[in-house]
C-alpha cells in the first residue's frame, strides 16, 4: 500500500479540517450541554460534499474513494463524534447500502436527498431484546397484497428522530434455509411509526438517538431493499464498511486527544516548569501518539482494500476493535494530562472520553469483533 496521499485526498482532508474548525469546533461544548447538534449542520455537510462521498455523481454523490471518506470521517471525529456519527450512519450505513443494493427506483428516490443533506437516514437493526445477536430480531413484516405490514420496536437508533428514511430490518418469512430477515426502506412519516428520543447518554449527547416503535406500518412491496430473506447479509455488509468508518472516527478522537494533551502540557506549570518537562507526562503523551498512528494505519489498510475491491471484513473488525479501544485509552490519557481540569466540561478531554466509550459498544462490541476475527482465523464460529 502506498502511504502517500494523492492530491485529491490531501485536498479533501484539508477541506474537512477547515470545515471542522469553522462550523463545528466553536459549538462543541454548547451542543454537548444542550444534548442537540444544530440541525443546520446536515445541510452544510451536504453542501460541502461530505454526505455524498463514494456515491456516483449521477445520484447526487461527490465521488471519491474510501480513503478520502476515511480522512473526512477522521476529521469530523476530531471535531465532534456526534456530527461524525450523523455522516457515518446517513451516508455510511444507509446511502451506501442503497447505492450498492437498491433498485434504480430506490436510488433515484432516496440518494439525491441523502447526499445533499435534504434527508437524513437511520439504520434500524438493534431491538430491545436483540443487540449482539441481531440475527434473532423479532420485528415482523407480513405480506398483505401489494404491501408489507411492519410491527416491532427498534432500540438505540442513531439519527432516529431526525431521519426521513429508516433502513429497517424485519423478519418477513419463516421459510427454512435462511434467516428470513428482509431489509425495507421506510419513510419516517409513515403512519404507525413513532419515535422517542433517548436522553441521558454518557457521550454522543448531541446526537438524536431514538427508540422506534412500529405499529401496523404499511409500506408497498417495492420498499423492500434487495431480495426477500437476504436482509441479514445486507445488514452485515453495511456494518463491515461501517466499522471502517467507526475506526476512522476513533482515529479522529485519538488525534484530538493528542493535540489537546500536547498543547496543555506546554502551558500548564507545576514544580516550576511546564508539565511537558516531566517524564511521566511525556509517557502519557507518547502512549497517545502510538495509539493514533497504529489506529490510523489499520484504518487506512481497510480503506485501501475496499478501494482495490479486495476482501476487507476481517480487517475492518480488527481496525474497529483496535481503534475504539485506542480512542478510549487516548482520551483517558489526555484527561490525566489535564489533571482536575480534565474532569470539567470546559476542557475537551472529558467529552472525548465520553464520546469514545460507545465506540467499543456499537456496530458490534469489542467482544463481538474478537469473535468475528477468531472465526476468520480458526474457521470455528464461537458466537
Ligand atoms: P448485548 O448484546 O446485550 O451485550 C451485552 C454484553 O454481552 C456485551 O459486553 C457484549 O459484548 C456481551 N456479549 C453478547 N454476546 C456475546 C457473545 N456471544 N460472546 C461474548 N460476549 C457477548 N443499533 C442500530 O441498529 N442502529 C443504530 O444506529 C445504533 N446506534 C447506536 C447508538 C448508541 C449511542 C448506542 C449505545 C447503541 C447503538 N446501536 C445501534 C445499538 C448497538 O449496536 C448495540 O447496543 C450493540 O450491538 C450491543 O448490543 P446490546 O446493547 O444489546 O448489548
Amino acid at each position: 500500500m502506498n502511504l502517500e496521499l494523492s492530491e485529491e485526498q490531501t485536498a479533501m482532508r484539508q477541506l474537512a479540517k477547515d470545515f471542522v474548525d469553522r462550523e463545528i469546533a466553536p459549538h462543541v461544548i454548547a451542543w454537548d450541554r444542550a444534548e442537540e447538534v444544530d440541525r443546520s449542520i446536515v445541510r452544510k455537510l451536504g453542501e460541502v460534499g461530505f454526505l455524498g462521498l463514494t456515491i456516483d455523481e449521477e445520484y447526487g454523490g461527490s465521488g471519491g474513494d474510501h480513503l478520502a471518506y476515511c480522512l473526512v470521517t477522521e476529521e469530523l471525529g476530531r471535531g465532534d463524534s456526534s456530527v461524525r456519527g450523523i455522516v457515518s450512519v446517513s451516508l455510511g450505513l444507509v446511502a451506501k447500502t442503497i447505492a450498492a443494493r437498491g433498485s434504480e427506483e430506490q436510488k433515484r428516490r432516496w440518494l439525491p436527498g441523502l447526499t445533499s443533506g435534504a434527508y437524513v437516514g437511520c439504520f434500524g437493526l438493534t431491538e430491545p431484546g436483540t443487540g449482539s445477536d441481531a440475527g434473532n430480531l423479532t420485528t415482523r413484516a407480513v405480506r398483505e397484497g401489494d404491501e408489507y405490514v411492519l410491527n416491532g420496536t427498534k432500540m438505540f437508533i442513531t439519527n432516529g428522530t431526525w431521519a426521513d428514511v429508516v433502513l429497517l430490518f424485519a423478519r418477513s418469512t419463516d421459510a427454512p434455509g435462511h434467516r428470513g430477515v428482509s431489509a425495507f426502506l421506510v419513510p419516517a412519516d409513515t403512519p404507525g411509526l413513532t419515535r422517542r428520543t433517548i436522553h441521558g447518554k454518557l457521550g454522543l449527547r448531541g446526537q438524536a438517538t431514538a427508540e422506534l416503535v412500529l405499529q401496523d406500518v404499511r409500506v408497498p412491496a417495492s420498499a423492500m431493499l434487495g431480495e426477500e430473506g437476504k436482509g441479514f447479509s445486507v445488514a452485515m455488509s453495511a456494518l463491515a464498511k461501517g466499522r471502517m468508518s467507526v475506526a476512522a472516527g476513533c482515529v479522529g478522537i485519538a488525534q484530538a486527544a493528542l493535540d489537546v494533551a500536547v498543547r496543555y502540557a506546554g502551558e500548564r506549570e507545576q514544580f516550576g516548569k511546564t508539565i511537558a518537562h516531566h517524564q511521566l507526562v511525556q509517557e502519557l503523551i507518547s502512549d497517545i501518539a502510538v495509539d493514533v498512528d497504529a489506529a490510523r494505519l489499520l484504518t487506512w489498510r481497510v480503506a485501501d482494500l475496499v478501494d482495490r475491491g479486495l476482501p476487507f471484513a476481517t480487517e475492518s473488525s480488527k481496525a474497529k476493535l483496535f481503534a475504539s479501544e485506542a480512542a478510549v485509552r487516548a482520551a483517558n490519557n489526555a484527561l490525566q494530562v489535564f489533571g482536575g481540569y480534565g474532569y470539567i466540561d470546559e476542557y475537551p478531554a472529558g467529552k472525548l472520553l465520553r464520546d469514545a466509550r460507545v465506540m467499543t459498544l456499537y456496530e458490534g462490541t469489542s467482544q463481538i469483533q474478537k469473535l468475528v476475527i477468531g472465526r476468520a482465523l480458526t474457521g470455528v464460529s464461537a458466537f
